[in-house]
This record gives C-alpha cells, sequence and structure tokens, in this order.
C-alpha cells in the first residue's frame, strides 16, 4: 500500500488517510514538491494532510 512521500510523514492509507497522486497542473505540482521537501518519484503520493 502507499505511503505519504513527505518528509517525517509516516501517514499511510490504512490508517484511514487519503493519499493523493501528484497532479500534472506544473504550479500545483511544484507546491506538492515543496510540502514533499524532495523530488517526487513517478508513482509519489502525499497524504490529506499536507495538500494546500
Ligand atoms: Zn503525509
Amino acid at each position: 500500500m502507499p505511503s505519504c512521500c513527505a518528509k517525517k510523514c509516516k501517514n499511510r492509507s490504512e490508517q484511514g488517510f487519503r493519499l493523493f497522486r501528484f497532479p500534472k497542473d506544473i504550479q500545483r505540482k511544484n507546491i506538492w514538491t515543496k510540502q514533499c521537501g524532495l523530488q517526487p518519484k513517478e508513482n509519489a503520493r502525499l497524504c490529506e494532510v499536507f495538500i494546500i
């Protein structure tokens, strides 16, 4: 199961968190990447806590 890509975040879908794929839109993707703290991998996901 996927887990969140954000640094220090250990949220997993098993715990009831919703995880989202990175958007294709560049601006939103850049924001997500900052939230994530590192360059996301192809299948990286971010949990609802970090999505703004
Ligand atoms: Zn997270």
